[in-house]
């Protein structure tokens, strides 16, 4: 079975190439390229979203979030 992540959506359309989701991600997932930012390196990624609240022009999305609810179903 392949390997799968759940990854930010990166527009590079919007991208201004600002750099500061490559500064701010805390494992270097991303990486700047001449296309704009790559993550290079999915299975770096915890899908933290601090790429997602950095971006300065709402260019990175990151989709679904999982949340725990400690009263149980
Ligand atoms: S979600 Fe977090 S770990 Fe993943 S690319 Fe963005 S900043 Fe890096
Ligand atoms: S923070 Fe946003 S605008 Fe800046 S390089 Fe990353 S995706 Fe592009």
């Amino acid at each position: 079975m392949a390997e799968q992540w759940l990854l930010p959506e990166i527009d590079l359309a919007a991208c201004t190439r600002c750099g500061q989701c490559v500064a701010q991600c805390p494992t270097q997932a991303v990486e700047m390229q001449a296309v704009g930012p790559v993550i290079v390196r999915p299975a770096e990624c915890t899908y933290c979203t601090v790429c997602e609240g950095i971006c300065p022009v709402g260019a990175i999305a990151c989709a679904f979030e999982i949340a725990w609810d400690e009263g149980g179903v």
